[in-house]
């Protein structure tokens, strides 16, 4: 398991990058946050980053984070959001757990979302995810060329209208690519995409989480407000234990 001092020199690099990508693209840094993704992590290594000063967390398994959830909630200031494909049955814990949704990728989640909060009485933080790469394994509105669909403007206001959800902003996960300039065009897009919104439909998006270990920094110098950053943070996953 990796250790505390371990974590806070990643963190250390990280904020160094980040910071450069930022100058280079005339941002405040302070507009950026890291946000560590913490799945499949034990309930120590959230205990670590915490320590470290980390309080925006990513997690991907309902169930995986329910057993968890103390690590988080031992820091009142710490903000968990949920960032990966969410089921239909398993809403119910993310609405019960979690602080935000930022892997909101269809019309149907959204309903459930709106329903779940509503009894709950609770407002939920919600991102729209686009996959702007495309690409049939991944979840989220597609963008399959320079237009923007119809298809895509509906489902945005219909969910802009529910009263229970708050859109934030947009997210989107671009194919994995080594080298972090490859995805910069994926990061141009998204970034158009909520201009386009701000425009044009009466949106308010100031939020943009895009960016992950291998291409933060081309997403922080497109004007991402939030970066997911798990394995330059923590290190690899060990999926076998799972
Ligand atoms: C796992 C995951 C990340 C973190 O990826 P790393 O390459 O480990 O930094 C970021 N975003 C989402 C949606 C993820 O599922």
């Amino acid at each position: 398991m990796i250790e505390l001092e371990a974590i806070k020199r990643n963190i250390e690099t990280i904020q160094k990058n980040i910071e450069a990508a930022a100058a280079r693209a005339g941002r405040n840094s302070s507009d950026v946050t890291l946000m560590a993704v913490t799945k499949t992590k034990p309930a120590e290594v959230v205990n670590n980053l915490i320590e470290a000063g980390i309080r925006c967390f990513g997690e991907n398994y309902p169930d995986e984070t329910a057993g968890k959830i103390g690590a988080f909630r031992a820091e009142p200031a710490a903000r968990l959001a949920m960032i990966g494909h969410l089921q239909s049955r398993k809403a119910k814990i993310v609405a019960d757990l979690f602080d935000e949704f930022h892997s909101l990728d269809r019309p149907e989640i959204a309903e459930k979302m709106e329903t779940l909060c509503m009894e709950r009485n609770r407002t939920m933080p919600v991102m729209i995810e686009c996959n702007v790469g495309n690409e049939d394994s991944k979840s989220g509105w597609h963008f399959p060329d320079e237009s923007i669909s119809d298809l895509f403007l509906g489902d945005f206001e219909k969910i802009s209208k529910m009263p229970h959800l708050d859109i934030r902003g947009l997210m989107t996960l671009p194919p994995y690519a080594e080298e972090a300039e490859s995805n910069r065009k994926y990061f141009v897009r998204l970034r158009k995409i909520a201009e386009y919104l701000n425009r044009h439909c009466g949106a308010h998006i100031t939020g943009l989480s895009m960016g992950t270990s291998s291409d933060y920094t081309a997403a922080v110098e497109e004007g991402a407000t939030i970066v997911r950053i798990g394995t330059a943070l923590v290190g690899p996953r060990d999926y076998s234990k799972k």
